[in-house]
């Protein structure tokens, strides 16, 4: 299977403290690689660095063959790669068809340029986004909410929205940030086939997750994390299975 992003050697100091220690995985097209490790493993210091939030100490990232280390962070929804994050960002006062209108904007800015402000079609442009957001909101079971204030959203609604914000753009890669984090049973089984639908549609997904249900049931792959650096990668059941990833649960 292509190999869509590629992590080599990647590396992140904070102060003198090594929070990401030379850690190698890859994403392939088609697949939900989880990506798992006790708290303060590192797991959201490198999905920071695969978005472009903060720059490696060290190490390369490839996302489709192309070296990502020194693209600007605001460029990343244009070229595919779009994330949600572990705390909600979300804008209270925006209503949620708005919140989901805001992961389009790298794209709108672009293309206006590109029309030489011809406002025809940048209202037709307008019209394609807000299309495309209701259609997300439609997917993610939100189209009744549309018009509402987002702060009057309850926390297992909000992050569904960051959910079609976030796949609004098209990306082909998706980092996701504990997405069940505070959510219940249900919300979790019903966010998990959503997360398959997605992977299946062709867009690849890069999950951070603690919910261990979830990972077992929908990741094709698993990296494993403890104190920054790399302890197993496999399938589900070989990890599983691994000593060392039972180990480092446990504390043992
Ligand atoms: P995880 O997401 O796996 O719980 P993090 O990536 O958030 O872990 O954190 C890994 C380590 O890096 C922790 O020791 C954390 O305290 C440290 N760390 C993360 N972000 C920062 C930061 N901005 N400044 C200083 N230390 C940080
Ligand atoms: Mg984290």
């Amino acid at each position: 299977m292509t190999t869509l992003l590629e992590v080599q050697e990647l590396s992140r100091d904070f102060g003198g403290v090594r929070a990401v220690n030379q850690v190698n995985f890859q994403v392939r097209e088609g697949e939900i690689l989880a990506l798992i490790g006790p708290n303060g493993a590192g797991k959201s210091t490198v999905l920071n660095m695969v978005s472009g939030v903060i720059p490696p100490s060290e190490g390369e990232i490839r996302f489709q063959s192309k070296p990502m280390t020194r693209v600007p962070g605001y460029e990343y929804a244009g070229l595919g790669i779009t994330r949600t994050f572990q705390n909600l960002q979300t804008f209270d006062d925006m209503t949620v068809l708005e919140n989901v209108m805001v992961g389009m904007h790298t794209k709108t800015r672009s293309s206006l340029f590109a029309c030489g402000m011809n406002l025809g079609s940048a209202k037709r442009e307008e019209k394609m986004m807000e299309q495309k957001a209701h259609a997300w909101l439609g997917r993610v079971g939100l189209a009744p909410e549309s018009q509402q204030l987002a702060g009057s959203l309850p926390y297992g609604k909000l992050r569904l929205m960051e959910i079609a914000r976030a796949m609004v753009a098209g990306p082909k890669l998706l980092l996701l940030d504990e997405p069940a984090a505070g959510l219940n049973h249900t919300e979790t089984a019903e966010m998990s086939r959503m997360f398959c639908e997605i992977r299946d549609s062709g867009t690849a997904i890069l999950l951070v997750e603690h919910d261990m249900d979830m990972i077992m049931t929908i990741a094709d792959r698993i990296v494993v994390l403890d104190q920054g650096t790399k302890i197993a990668e496999g399938t589900p059941r070989e990890i599983q299975e691994n000593p060392r990833v039972i180990a480092a649960y446990l504390g043992t």
